[in-house]
């Protein structure tokens, strides 16, 4: 894409009532627009870096055998006061009326309308397991809205909900789900932040695992197990928990971090209260045991910004940036340069490496500080002096190391990458 036609632009200031570092550079950058507290568009930056986080999850979750579905944002009252979480959850909920006064409520999460949905499809054994997701957006009356997106009272919410025969079955599934999260994080470049995390769980179970990536701005705390690669939630940090897991006191290091994604058992919590049974093979109506799998790819989105980004502005992984390369031509009104920019557009467009190529007639410092701000991997710059030398200059965003490559050897080179 050429950068003079993206309707954004950089800012030097983020709004002054915008106190997160993610939000901050992200609005600075052209990536996000904050309507509100806690609520916040996506352009189009941004909104390729949310599509390239959730393909990672989608694939992965695909990889362990999810069907994706959507369903609705509005929900029908009298199904959640059959779980009781109508009136519990009453501060979480956003709710409407219809025009005959009939209150309605934004969903927040959706574990009652798809275990509703569920009890028309499931009958037999044979029917099970199941294990199903979306991306959708939540709805959650957030009491505090100051770790921008990272916590949003309007998001994108992938979550996942299997459907089990028994204990073993739902067990290895959420073992397999716990692997499928390393991968994703892994993938969206926060693997080595990223620990998965002993916590508290609801009704069903004791506890449940959270995927806590350690940043400053998190608003949790965790003690870490660098050895084993896992953590501890303060909230179950105790003598007795310590020694279920076999760790000591002494291993562990205290950090403050950001919950990116849980996994959660809820046993029959949601298959009693609406009737969600199958047929075992003696014939005899059994309650599916269930579980639930969430991930906020926004969250994501800004504990990458958080915990990747250095005083230059957003540094991104490749797999999620916005685009491959950053093309940058100074060409001081030089056609050759012109020229030849325009040729490796078009040249990495044919080889499918997705490009945002810097044409606007700016200086140099300002198309320099921009490229740094919104933290393309690879940039590429041409001018006359990289002509004279028979190359283009490539530089790495994160490293700031420099290369003189031949034309003919660029492709190779970001393929390569
Ligand atoms: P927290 O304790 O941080 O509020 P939660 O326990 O409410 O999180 P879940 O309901 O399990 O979170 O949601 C699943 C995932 O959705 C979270 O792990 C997180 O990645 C994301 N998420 C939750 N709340 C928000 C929010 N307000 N804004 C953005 N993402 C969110
Ligand atoms: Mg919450």
């Amino acid at each position: 894409m050429r950068q003079s036609q993206l309707f954004t632009r950089t800012r030097k200031s983020a709004p002054k009532d915008e106190v997160a570092k993610n939000a901050q550079l992200l609005i600075r950058a052209g990536y996000i627009h904050k309507e509100m507290a806690g609520v916040y568009s996506y352009l189009p930056l941004g909104l390729r870096v949310q599509n390239n986080i959730m393909r990672v999850i989608r694939e992965e979750m695909n990889a362990i055998g999810g069907q994706e579905i959507v369903m609705t944002a509005l929900q029908s009252p009298e199904l959640w006061a059959k779980t009781d979480r109508w009136n519990t959850a009453a501060d979480v909920w956003f709710t409407t009326k219809l025009f005959s006064g009939t209150e309605l409520g934004l969903g927040f999460t959706h574990e009652e309308p798809l275990t509703a949905l569920l009890t028309e499809y499931i009958s037999s054994y044979k029917d099970l397991p199941v294990y199903i997701y979306q991306f959708q957006t939540k709805f959650r009356n957030e009491k505090r809205a100051k770790s921008g997106i990272m916590r949003s009272r309007e998001f994108i919410m992938k979550d996942m909900y299997s459907f089990s025969r028994n204990e073993a079955e739902f067990k290895e599934f959420y073992e397999k789900c716990a692997g499928a999260y390393k991968k994703i994080f892994d993938r969206v470049g926060i693997g080595a932040q990223t620990f998965r995390t002993f916590s508290s769980g609801g009704t069903f179970s004791r506890f449940s695992d959270e995927f806590q990536t350690v940043c400053e701005a998190g608003e949790d705390t965790v003690y870490i197990h660098k050895e084993k690669g896992i953590a501890v939630n303060k909230e179950v940090y105790t003598d007795e928990v310590l020694a279920e897991l076999g760790i000591k006191k002494e291993e562990l290091i205290e950090a403050k971090a950001i919950e990116v994604g849980n996994i959660f058992p809820l046993g029959t919590r949601f298959s009693d209260a609406l009737g969600l049974t199958y047929k075992n093979d003696k014939g005899a109506a059994t309650p599916v045991i269930m579980g639930s799998y969430g991930i906020g790819p926004g969250r994501v989105m800004g504990a990458i910004v958080e915990v990747l980004s250095d005083e230059k502005g957003i540094v991104w992984p490749k797999e999620i940036a916005p685009f491959q390369a950053h093309l940058i031509a100074i060409s001081g009104g030089n056609k050759d340069v012109v020229a030849e920019a325009d040729n490796l557009y078009n040249l990495l467009a044919e080889h499918g490496i997705e490009t945002l190529y810097d044409d606007r007639d700016v200086r140099a410092g300002e198309k320099f500080a921009d490229s740094d701000l919104i933290g393309i991997p690879t940039r590429l710059v041409i001018s006359e002096k990289t002509l004279a030398e028979g190359g283009v200059e490539v530089i790495s965003r994160k490293t700031g190391g420099t290369t003189l490559v031949p034309e003919s050897a660029i492709i190779q080179t970001l393929v390569g990458k």
